[in-house]
């Protein structure tokens, strides 16, 4: 596959929506739209909070992290590792090896100087905005062959932005300008603060190889011309290529990769979403217009298709004033779990929770988004502090009502049993979990693909659970006591990742 062919995608100027991408032919499921590589990209300098991120990752990512991602993230590839090297000028990029910073160099060395003068490194935005105006200058202006468009032809939306918002980027003008002084060319505060506007609804945010933290933003110039649908034919995940393959005829770069969610004719309209499917439809007009300036008339919008099932009571028929009063309870103590989950108080977490789920029982459906919240803190939580079977039940009952609201093919839903499928692997129960990890791997394939290091990881999890669940069909009680043995032996290790839990609980022969 070569990057940035564009082939199976062709732009077209819509009179009322504004330019957009069609497909050049039939595609099918899983199937790579295109892949690009980053414009230019950053690594955060700061660790971040759960928010969201635009398109696939809305970060649900339990991890803190005390130290600057900066010194954990590699510059070239995006994987978060532990020991990396240090470049010895600037002292700030880091790198996974001499292969990550070689291929990273041409990027770097502009920057390194820089940063070298002003000793610290300045936010991400104002690195971003830097290396967007040196790429500029390298490449004199014009686009590649595969490059749709300019980077200074993307939207930029300076003159919607809100006060606060104008406060911002006349900091980031200003800091941009210190930071610059190093480069001899020098641009008009329009024109910096165009391009700012331009990464502020434009940019991508870049997650980790385990898809769990936002480490990096980026920018893809054919991707920004991707529209958006809250119920869309596409995906977008971020591939962090494979540089330190041992034969270089495996090497690939670091990309992102559209991906057709199920079949798209030729000629329909290529489409992604930039928010979380999983609020009513008014709550994502409101984040579109508030983040990316425009009125999302999509399907599902304008007949606020599945708000019902969002908002639904349950069967047996509460008085209207026993919902308002769930309701109005369940938002206060979402907002106190979410301030002791931040504060990492997880006992206090746990006792909302099941606060909150029990007075939600028999007035609220299990597809309520009130209650699919508590759910999903609940598991995540309580398999964090191993208490298994307990999260499994609610990861489950959490999964059943996602799976009546998502697109079948959805990234996020995935990722969801794919974490259901293996806390209910840690509780024991192994036909459970399997179905799951099976179920997972088949919506994985689609929206990462199979060389994808989370789809890899999927994969070699679910041929451990395959094995666990012939031995537990030939023999229950072998299986549960090398199980036991097997705990005893080796006690969960604390992990942020799930997956590396549970690896190496039973030892491969
Ligand atoms: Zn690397
Ligand atoms: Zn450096
Ligand atoms: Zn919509």
């Amino acid at each position: 596959m070569t990057v940035g062919n564009m082939e199976s995608a062709v732009l077209f100027d819509g009179e009322k929506k504004g330019r957009g991408l069609k497909a050049n032919k039939e595609l099918s499921a899983g199937e790579v739209v295109f892949a690009e590589p980053s414009y230019a990209a950053v690594v955060f300098d700061r660790y971040n909070f759960p928010g969201y991120c635009s398109f696939y990752c809305k970060c649900i990512c339990f991890v803190y992290f005390p130290l600057s991602l900066a010194s954990q993230v590699c510059h070239s590839c995006f994987r978060r590792q532990a020991k990396l090297h240090r470049c010895a000028q600037c002292k700030f990029a880091h790198y996974c090896d001499r292969t990550c910073q070689t291929a990273c160099w041409d990027e770097h060395k502009q920057e390194c100087g820089a940063i070298k003068k002003i000793i610290k490194a300045p936010s991400e935005n104002v690195r971003l905005a830097a290396r967007v105006l040196w790429r500029i200058h390298k490449d004199a202006g014009i686009a590649s062959d595969s490059q749709l468009v300019s980077v200074d032809e993307l939207e930029d939306h300076v003159t919607d932005l809100s006060e606060e918002d104008l406060k911002q980027l006349k900091t980031d003008v200003h800091n941009f300008l210190e930071y610059w002084s190093y480069g001899r060319k020098q641009h008009s505060t329009d024109y910096i603060s165009q391009i700012f506007g331009i990464i502020k609804c434009n940019a991508f945010t870049m997650s980790d190889q385990r898809g769990l933290q936002a480490v990096g933003v980026g920018l893809f110039p054919n991707l920004c011309l991707v529209n958006h649908d809250c119920w869309p034919n596409c995906t977008v995940i971020l591939n962090h290529g494979n540089q330190s393959a041992v034969s270089s005829s495996l090497h690939s770069q670091r990309r992102i990769e559209l991906r057709a969610l199920g079949k798209i004719r030729a000629g329909e309209e290529l489409t992604v979403s930039y928010v979380d499917f999983l609020n009513l439809s008014a709550e994502r007009q409101m984040q579109l217009r508030e983040r990316y300036y425009f009125e999302c008339t999509c399907e599902h919008c304008s007949k606020h298709i599945k708000d019902d099932l969002m908002m639904a009571v349950a069967e047996s028929k509460p008085s209207a004033d026993k919902v308002k009063e769930v309701n109005a309870y369940s938002k206060e103590c979402l907002e106190k779990i979410e301030k002791s989950r931040v504060e990492g108080n997880y006992n206090e977490v746990v006792k909302l929770c099941r606060e909150c789920l029990e007075k939600q029982e028999n007035v609220l459906a299990d597809t309520h988004l009130h209650k699919l919240r508590v759910l999903s803190v609940a598991s995540e939580v309580l398999s964090y502090v191993h208490s298994f079977t307990e999260a499994a039940d609610y990861a489950r009952r959490m999964v059943e009502g996602y799976m009546k609201l998502y697109h079948p093919n959805n990234a996020q839903l995935g990722m969801a049993i794919m974490r259901t499928g293996v806390t209910h692997w840690h509780a024991g129960q192994i036909e459970a979990g399997h179905a799951m990890i099976c179920k997972a791997y088949g919506i994985l394939l689609v929206t990462h693909g199979p060389n994808h290091s989370i789809t890899r990881d999927l994969e070699s999890i679910r041929m451990q659970t395959e094995m666990e669940l012939k031995l537990f069909e030939q023999n229950e009680q072998v299986y549960h006591s090398m199980r036991d043995a097997a705990l005893k032996k080796q006690p969960l290790a604390s992990s942020s990742s799930a997956d590396e839990n549970i690896k190496g609980l039973f030892c491969k022969k």
